[in-house]
C-alpha cells in the first residue's frame, strides 16, 4: 500500500467505497432525493402515581417536505419545535408512529433485508458534538475506517481509504491519522466525523447543529468544506440549526418549524427578504444585526412556545402573534402557496384573502 505524503496527493488518489454500491440514482434530477409525508411522533409523558390520564409531547406532528437532489434543505426554529426529532426520524434512529419516507422514488418501508442496509449507508448524519461522536480508544484513521471494516472492506483498503479522506477533509493524515480524539480541538474533531460520514459515500448527509459549537472563524472554514464537498461528491444535505446567518449561507431550501409543525417553507431568498408568516418574521427579525440602525430594543419574540402536550388550538403561534385574530383560534391555517408561487408556502390566514382575517393581504411588520 503506498501511503500518501501530502493531503493533496490524498485526495487524489480517494476512491468510491467498495464495500458495496450505494443505492444509484433512479429517477433523474427532477425527482427529489427525499419525500417525506405526514411524519408524526408523539412521546409518552409520565405523570405521577393519580395521573390516569394518558398525555404525549406532540413532537413532530404532521411534517411534509422535500428535499431535491444537490441541494440543502435548512430546517430552523426554536429549540423544542421538532427539527432534530424530524432529523433522527427520517435518520431511522427513532420509528415513527406515522408518516411515509420516500427516498428517490422508493417507500424507505418497503424497503427490506440488504436495500434497508444500502438505505442506511446512503444517509450519513453528522452531529453537534464532536467528542461524543467519537470513540476515545479510536485514533481517528481507526475511527474512519471502522464502519467500512464492519461491512466487508479490507483492513488496508479501509484504512487507506480513511487516510485519503482525513486529507480530504484538510487533516494531514501522517500527522493527524495516528491522533485520539482528545487530542483534536472541535473544529478537527468535527472535520474527522464528517470524514467518518463520508467513509460510506452517501447520499445524504444530515446536519444536526453540526457547527453550532465551533468558534465562528473556525465554523466558517467547516461551512465551505460542506459546500465543497457537497459539489463535488453531488451530496444533498439536510442542515438543522437553530443560527439564522449559517442557514442563509449553507441552504438552498428552508423550511420553518413551530411546535412540532411546518410554519413556513421556501428557497432561501424568499424566507429571507419576504417571509409570509409573522413566526418567521420575528425570527429574522431577532437576528442580531452589525449595523446600529437595524438593532431593535424589543425583543420581537416574547414569551416562551406553549406547552407541546397541549397546543393551543387553531394556529399555534397565536399566543406570541401581534396579528392575532379570533379566528386564528377557530381555525387552523393550512400550509399553502404564498400568492400563487406553488414553491413558497406559508401557513397563516393573513395570506388567505378568503380567510376572513381582518388583516389578510395587508402589509404588517413583522
Ligand atoms: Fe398569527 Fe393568525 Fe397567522 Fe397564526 S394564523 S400566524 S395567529 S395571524
Amino acid at each position: 500500500m503506498n501511503t500518501p505524503n501530502t493531503p493533496a496527493q490524498a485526495a487524489a488518489e480517494h476512491t468510491t467505497p467498495a464495500h458495496g454500491a450505494p443505492l444509484t440514482d433512479r429517477g433523474g434530477p427532477a425527482q427529489p432525493l427525499l419525500l417525506v409525508k405526514d411524519l408524526k411522533k408523539y412521546f409518552p409523558v409520565r405523570g405521577g402515581p393519580l395521573d390516569r390520564q394518558k398525555r404525549f409531547v406532540h413532537a413532530v406532528d404532521g411534517v411534509s417536505f422535500a428535499v431535491p437532489k444537490g441541494q440543502t434543505l435548512g430546517i430552523v426554529g426554536e429549540s423544542g419545535c421538532g427539527k432534530s426529532t424530524t432529523a433522527r426520524l427520517v435518520a431511522r434512529l427513532m420509528e415513527p408512529d406515522a408518516g411515509e419516507l420516500i427516498f428517490d422514488g422508493e417507500g424507505v418501508e418497503e424497503y427490506g433485508g440488504l436495500q434497508l442496509k444500502e438505505f442506511r449507508r446512503s444517509l450519513q448524519m453528522v452531529f453537534q458534538d464532536s467528542f461524543a461522536s467519537l470513540n476515545p480508544r479510536l485514533t481517528m484513521q481507526e475511527a474512519i475506517a471502522y464502519g467500512p471494516r464492519v461491512h466487508g472492506v479490507p483492513a488496508a483498503q479501509a484504512l487507506a481509504q480513511a487516510r485519503a479522506l482525513l486529507a480530504r477533509v484538510g487533516l494531514e493524515p501522517s500527522q493527524f491519522g495516528s491522533r485520539y480524539p482528545h487530542e483534536l480541538s472541535g473544529g478537527q474533531r468535527q472535520r474527522v466525523n464528517i470524514a467518518r460520514a463520508l467513509a460510506f459515500d452517501p447520499r445524504l448527509v444530515i446536519l444536526d447543529e453540526s457547527v453550532a459549537a465551533l468558534d465562528k472563524s473556525v465554523q466558517a472554514q467547516v461551512l465551505n468544506l460542506l459546500q465543497e464537498l457537497k459539489a463535488e461528491r453531488q451530496l444533498t444535505y439536510l442542515f438543522i440549526s437553530h443560527d439564522l446567518h449559517v442557514v442563509h449561507y449553507l441552504a438552498d431550501q428552508v423550511m420553518v418549524m413551530y411546535l412540532g409543525q411546518v410554519v413556513e417553507s421556501g428557497p432561501v431568498e424568499k424566507i429571507y427578504n419576504g417571509s409570509a408568516h409573522p413566526y418567521t418574521r420575528a425570527l429574522l427579525s431577532a437576528v442580531p444585526s452589525m449595523d446600529p440602525a437595524q438593532r431593535t430594543e424589543v425583543s420581537p419574540l416574547a414569551g416562551d412556545p406553549p406547552n407541546p402536550i397541549n397546543p393551543p388550538s387553531g394556529c399555534r403561534f397565536r399566543d406570541r402573534c401581534p396579528h392575532a385574530h379570533a379566528l386564528c383560534a377557530e381555525k387552523t391555517p393550512a400550509l399553502q402557496a404564498v400568492g400563487g408561487d406553488i414553491h413558497h408556502l406559508a401557513a397563516c390566514h393573513l395570506n388567505d384573502l378568503t380567510s376572513g382575517h381582518p388583516l389578510a393581504g395587508k402589509e404588517l411588520n413583522p
